[in-house]
């Protein structure tokens, strides 16, 4: 008498909906592979990848902040020698984001959403 074994596939039970924490959209978060990963790490909850890369460029203490003029022009980020910096950067911390995966025009977008608006 033989017994079949049943296999049921891994539910892809890791991947949960979630919201930005800064501007809401909704991102899927996903757990982490690389747990020395920097500057960005993979999450269950936090912020999509377009603000991850605002609060990075805005971020004085530990971000490139310090580095910024008080008034940096966001399309700024599209220069080339800024992203082949900014490329170095996420190599060096074996990012868990990539360079192909940022949407430049969304960062650009979103990057003005924790200022306050002067009407
Ligand atoms: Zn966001």
């Amino acid at each position: 008498m033989s017994q079949r074994v049943s296999m049921k596939p891994n539910a892809p039970s890791e991947l949960k909906p979630a919201h930005c924490k800064r501007c809401g959209c909704p991102c899927q978060g996903s757990p982490s592979q690389k747990p020395n990963a920097r500057p960005f790490k993979k999450a269950l909850r936090g912020l999509c990848s377009a603000c991850v890369v605002c609060v990075l460029f805005q971020d004085v203490d530990g971000g490139l902040g310090f580095a910024l003029p008080d008034d940096f022009d966001p399309e700024g980020l599209r220069l080339p020698h800024i992203q082949e910096q900014f490329a170095r950067v996420l190599s060096v911390g074996e990012s868990e984001l990539t360079m192909e995966q940022i949407n430049w025009d969304a960062v650009i977008g979103k990057w003005r959403l924790n200022e306050p608006t002067i009407h």
